[in-house]
């Protein structure tokens, strides 16, 4: 008897393939200086210029002259890897200066970068709830994969609470006993919704009953707040959350994520957390630009005000021509389509006969049934492509029944 592993494996796939949910990667060749036009290298080997619609690099970051000569400096004088880990030889002064900078952007005594905003959940969440003896998490039904893969890992007991329902969540707390160290991990934006937590009644509870606050602000910081500190500084809340939780992917155009908080529980991770301590540091030329993005944010509202004029028009045009999106309070734009196969085919026509990119948003990332796209209206868009993507989505949903019977 020989096992035959592909076989195995094909199986797996070929599951996937069924439910329609297999990923298709679309091949990009971002254009420094052009965003949100990009090449598009199609499976048959032409390439056509595209506008995307599913960016995370909101403010156009990733392509800011600031950030680039930063970059370009760094990658100049130091050359390409950190060349170690950070406890062996791999601690630059880039490191240290952008966890200054964040630890500033946020008020806290201290900050930790780690190699993606994945990494730092994982790490930090992980961490925390393992070194708590006996602690419990309260963590929202919507967190991001990163959060649940850390909250697992740590062993500690774990209770849902209802998306953004902090009646529930005042249930749960309640049904702890007072002795227990308590975590309450939340986001500030929720990516695929697009909506925004109670932050403030969440903290209220979290006094009330004596528990830390972790608080994954990835779609927050940059975009919110007078100084780019997320939507808990553009709410006055900062500094009654225990941990920020951030990314440099997103609105700050690079990659990296971090952590920012008090000495002790900063130290607590650097000390214990295996996959900021285990792996390769971040190179010189990305920290550059994550720093670079990020002290610009501070001080640059341009970028945010482009952003947000450019949503506030594309939620009046949806709204006007009553297409289904998601009406949540953020820059984030779900339009739900509801079935997976019509979802891929509405993001492939929308490639093919209009250059617009839409990756479909399907299970897991999203429940099933709940199939979308998930559109982002950046700093970088103008008016007219607003305008055009607008009058496209219109076009398409009043020529397709159904498209309609959804909504
Ligand atoms: C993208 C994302 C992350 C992970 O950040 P990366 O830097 O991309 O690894 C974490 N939390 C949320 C809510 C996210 O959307």
């Amino acid at each position: 008897m020989t096992i035959d592993y592909d076989r195995e494996f094909q199986q797996c796939v070929d599951k996937v393939k069924q439910e329609g949910r297999y990923r298709v990667f679309a091949t990009m060749e971002r254009i420094a200086g052009r965003f949100p036009r990009a090449k598009y290298h199609a499976p048959d080997g032409s390439v056509r210029e595209i506008t995307i619609w599913c960016s995370n690099d909101y403010l156009g970051m990733g392509q800011h002259p600031v950030v680039l000569k930063a970059a370009h400096e760094a990658l100049d004088a130091c050359g390409a890897g950190a060349g170690g880990t950070r406890n062996i030889s791999g601690t630059t002064r880039y490191h240290v200066e952008l966890e200054a900078s964040l630890a500033d952007l946020h008020n806290k005594q201290a900050a930790l970068v780690f190699s993606s905003g994945y990494v730092a959940n994982q790490g930090a969440l992980g961490t925390l709830a393992r070194l708590l003896p006996d602690c419990v998490i309260f963590s929202d039904e919507l967190n991001h994969a990163s959060m649940i893969h850390g909250m697992k890992e740590s062993k500690a007991e774990k209770k849902i609470f209802r998306h953004n329902d902090v009646e529930h969540l005042e249930e749960l707390l309640k049904s702890v006993d007072p002795k227990r160290p308590k975590l309450i991990a939340f986001e500030s934006v929720y990516s695929m919704e697009g909506d925004i937590a109670p932050i403030k009644e969440i903290c209220d509870l979290a006094e009330k009953y004596n528990a830390m606050t972790y608080l994954d602000e990835v779609h927050g910081v940059g975009l919110y707040g007078p100084r780019g500190g997320g939507v808990a500084e553009q709410m006055g809340l900062m500094d009654r959350i225990d941990v920020i939780e951030g990314t440099f992917g997103k609105a700050y155009g690079a990659m990296g994520g971090f952590i920012t908080g008090s000495a002790p529980v900063v130290d607590a991770v650097r000390s214990y957390a295996s996959s900021f301590i285990f792996t390769t540091s971040l190179p010189p030329a990305v920290l550059a630009a994550a720093r670079a993005a990020v002290e610009h944010l501070k001080v640059s509202d341009v970028e945010r005000m482009r952003m947000r004029r450019n949503v506030e028009l594309f939620k009046d045009l949806l709204t006007r021509a009553d297409l289904p999106f998601l009406r949540g309070e953020s820059h984030i734009v779900p339009l739900i389509v509801g079935e997976p196969n019509c979802c891929r085919e509405v993001s492939d026509m929308l490639l093919r006969d209009y250059n617009i990119y839409a990756q479909p948003i399907n299970f897991p990332t999203v429940p099933k049934g709940t199939e979308r796209l998930r559109l982002t209206a950046t700093a970088a868009h103008s008016i007219e492509d607003v305008r055009f993507m607008a009058g496209t989505l219109e076009h398409m949903w009043n020529s397709h029944h159904a498209l309609r019977a959804v909504a």
